[in-house]
């Protein structure tokens, strides 16, 4: 288990520097203004906010308060992407997933029928890593 945490906090810090870098900066500026950072797993999260959903960061994840734990293992599965994908992630994983995000949004709004959430490649597999890697 602790060799497990620090060689994902290795890679988190190296492959992954690009997204658990910013993930960092936002959770710092988060304590900053006065919010509690959270372990879930090996990961760092900070709940703000309502009805948003969650990012991922790297290492580090946001969730909307009150967050379920199945959507805080999705976010937790999008880190272990950023194990494997490091520098990548943000352009297979991080970015098609917020312009995925804001389209369905925008169809929402416009009464429009959605397809499920995981029918998105990158959402499915973090929903199953998530599973995978935190037990409740
Ligand atoms: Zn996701």
């Amino acid at each position: 288990m602790v060799i497990k945490f620090i060689l994902y906090w290795i890679i988190q810090l190296t492959w992954g520097i690009v997204l658990t870098a910013i993930g960092g900066f936002i959770t710092v500026m988060l304590i900053i203004f006065g919010y509690k950072p959270k372990v879930f797993g090996f990961s760092v999260y900070v709940e703000f906010g309502t009805n948003w959903g969650g990012l991922n960061l790297g290492g580090f994840f946001f969730v909307q308060n009150g967050a379920s734990l199945s959507l805080k293992q999705h976010e937790y599965g999008h880190s272990f992407q950023n194990l494997w994908l490091g520098p990548l992630t943000p352009f297979l994983i991080t970015i098609p997933s917020a312009v995925r995000y804001h389209y369905r949004r925008i169809k929402r709004k416009k009464g429009l029928r959605l397809k499920p959430y995981d029918s998105f490649w990158c959402e499915k597999w973090a929903t199953d890593l998530g599973k995978k890697y935190y037990k409740s």
